[in-house]
């Protein structure tokens, strides 16, 4: 009897780890939910950042405390033309998931030096250079984004790691 509990008692354990997230699939599960709260439907991103296994801060994307919700009045659009001359359009509503992550790090003052920062999608432009002065050492992306080429070498020039764990380009 004892040993048949034991038995089922090791099965348990087993199926537990199989299913149980590693740290990065657990912090990404936490970047799902937080961007649940998203308030612009072009992409609802979350960011949480973290240190030494605890989180510090968290971030969606949305409009500025205060101000209406694209949900509510719809997007501002704004053309971008690329070097290679195609065109691509953003809403530029929005504060990004990332950067909000920061802002509400800076407003509480939680220092994020030598963190790491879970996200939707690679970072654009503006919010690596943000992560990177603001001390990050990595950054995990759960998808990789359609114009992510300045991000990757930015990361790659300051020695920030960046992981794509879903190698597949998000477009949107
Ligand atoms: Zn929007
Ligand atoms: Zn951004």
């Amino acid at each position: 009897m004892a040993k048949k509990l034991d038995k089922n008692i090791k099965k348990d354990n087993k199926e537990n780890k199989d299913t149980r997230p590693n740290w990065d699939e657990y912090f990404m599960e936490l970047v799902d939910t937080v961007g649940h709260r998203a308030t612009c439907n072009r992409g609802r991103s979350g960011c949480v950042i973290v240190k030494d296994k605890r989180i510090l801060t968290t971030g969606y994307v949305g409009s500025p405390i205060g101000a209406k919700h694209c949900d509510q009045i719809g997007h501002e659009m704004h053309k971008v033309t690329h070097d290679d001359g195609s065109v691509t359009q953003h809403c530029i509503r929005t504060i990004h998931a990332e950067q909000n992550a920061l802002i509400q790090a800076a407003r509480v003052g939680i220092p994020l030096e030598g963190s790491t920062l879970y996200c939707t999608m690679t970072p654009c432009y503006t919010c690596a250079k943000l992560i990177i002065n603001a001390g990050i050492k990595r950054v995990v992306a759960k998808a990789d984004y359609q114009t992510s080429t300045q991000s990757k070498r930015i990361f790659k020039e300051t020695k920030v790691r960046l992981d794509i764990l879903d190698k597949r380009v998000t477009q949107y």
